[in-house]
């Protein structure tokens, strides 16, 4: 039995969860939020209970400490050393990283260098990776990256049609992100399916705040709707997904505003909030839709449109699928937009059970008996994932 620890550090916040492996079993879940700012707020789960505390938490060297300290109070560990291993949610592994690995100094110089890739998320990382590495230096430090499971795809996925010095020179490709959900839904999946994973074709919708699609043939990515960077593919909260890109000029020019400016708002006022004026939420949308409102349902369809696109797509690419997976806090919980998706897909044979559809959170298939492709709900957890790839790494 192992104590893992896996971790998720943003620019001022860091999640974490502490894990028994292998029985997977939670041992405690936490946040430091507002890591930096004035009033930092440590929140740790004891035997189901959220504890709170507000306190001054300059860096992230500190909330680690904070974190570590409050773990031996609180007499979930009784020291340092039963903490085993620690693994590092990472969102970018850059051209190389293709699978889970120890981050030694080569790695996190190689991490450095490719910061230019993903500059909000990377910084923040690697800033968690070396505050971890201070207090536990004696344990060993996994990464475990958002891009790897997609280092499968081929060249013809990947490659976008743009000069090709851009690709050698500057590294300009699809990465795809979300890579630990979509491998944790597909294992999953196949085993729910008694198959092995190298015996199936599997669609997964995931479908968060930040949303992709993927395409998993034989247990590999062969394509994803994100691409250099998340704001590809499909309208999510507030991201727009993909658009003509002649229309970053066109309303830099018609607003003047910079190209910065413009990618903000493609980042953060696109997408769900940006069509229908309301909010990011799925849940606002799906009841302001429901009171009748134009622009929520509207950006309800935008984005099943979409998904649909990818769906169909994949589908023909992989040359048919066994199952379609619905995950993330949408996929898992809005039953009416898993639906909506469905029913748009009747052409290829795929039907919805409603009655089995009626589900939250949970493990389930929802499609009728005779569709063609089986379509499941099942709930996504990074967390375990990055837990079992840092136990097979110790
Ligand atoms: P995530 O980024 O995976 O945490 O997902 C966040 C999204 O899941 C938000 O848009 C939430 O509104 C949505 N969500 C969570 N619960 C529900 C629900 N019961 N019905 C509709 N959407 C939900």
């Amino acid at each position: 039995m192992k104590k893992i620890m896996a971790v998720n550090a943003g620019s001022s916040s860091l999640k974490f969860q502490l894990l028994e492996m292998p029985e997977e079993k939670l041992i405690t879940t936490g946040i430091v939020e507002r890591i930096g700012m004035k009033n930092s707020v440590f929140a740790i789960s004891v035997n189901g209970k959220k504890q709170e505390e507000v306190l001054d938490i300059p860096d992230h060297a500190v909330a680690v400490s904070i974190l570590l300290n409050k773990l031996i109070e609180l007499k979930i560990l009784a020291s340092f050393d039963e903490i085993s291993g620690v693994g590092h949610r990472v969102v970018h592994g850059g051209n190389k990283i293709a699978e889970s690995l120890v981050l030694g100094d080569d790695e996190i110089a190689y991490l450095e260098e490719i910061v230019d890739l993903a500059p909000l998320h990377l910084i923040p990382n690697l800033t968690g990776i070396k505050a971890f590495k201070k207090v536990l230096p004696n344990v060993k430090h996994i990464g475990v990256f958002d891009t790897a499971f997609h280092h499968s795809m081929p060249e013809e996925s990947y490659l976008y049609a743009v000069p090709y010095d851009w690709y050698e020179r500057f590294q300009v490709r699809k990465y795809g992100f979300h890579g630990t959900s979509h491998k944790f839904v597909s294992a999953r999946c196949a085993e729910i399916m008694g198959k092995k994973p190298e015996d199936c074709n599997i669609i997964i919708a995931h479908i968060g705040n930040g949303a992709s699609i993927c395409a998993v043939k034989q247990g590999h990515s062969i394509d994803t709707s994100m691409g250099f960077t998340p704001l590809d593919g499909i309208p999510m909260g507030t991201r727009s997904g993909a658009i003509d890109p002649a229309i970053i000029e066109y309303m830099m020019n018609k607003k003047n505003k910079s190209v910065k400016e413009i990618t903000n708002y493609l980042n953060k006022q696109s997408g769900y909030i940006g069509v229908s004026g309301i909010s990011s939420d799925s849940r606002d949308l799906v009841a302001a839709a429901a009171a009748g409102n134009h622009r929520a349902d509207l950006a309800i369809e935008v984005q099943a449109k979409r998904i649909v696109d990818y769906i169909a797509s994949y589908y023909v690419y992989m040359g048919g699928a066994d199952a379609i997976v619905f995950t993330a806090g949408i996929g898992e919980n809005a039953k009416t937009t898993r639906s909506n998706i469905i029913n748009r897909l009747g052409a290829l044979g795929i039907k919805m059970d409603e009655e089995r559809n009626d589900c939250r959170g949970v493990e389930r298939l929802i499609s009728t008996d005779d569709s063609k492709v089986k379509v499941y709900v099942i709930p996504t957890n990074e967390e375990v994932m990055i837990a079992r790839d840092t136990l097979a790494l110790l």
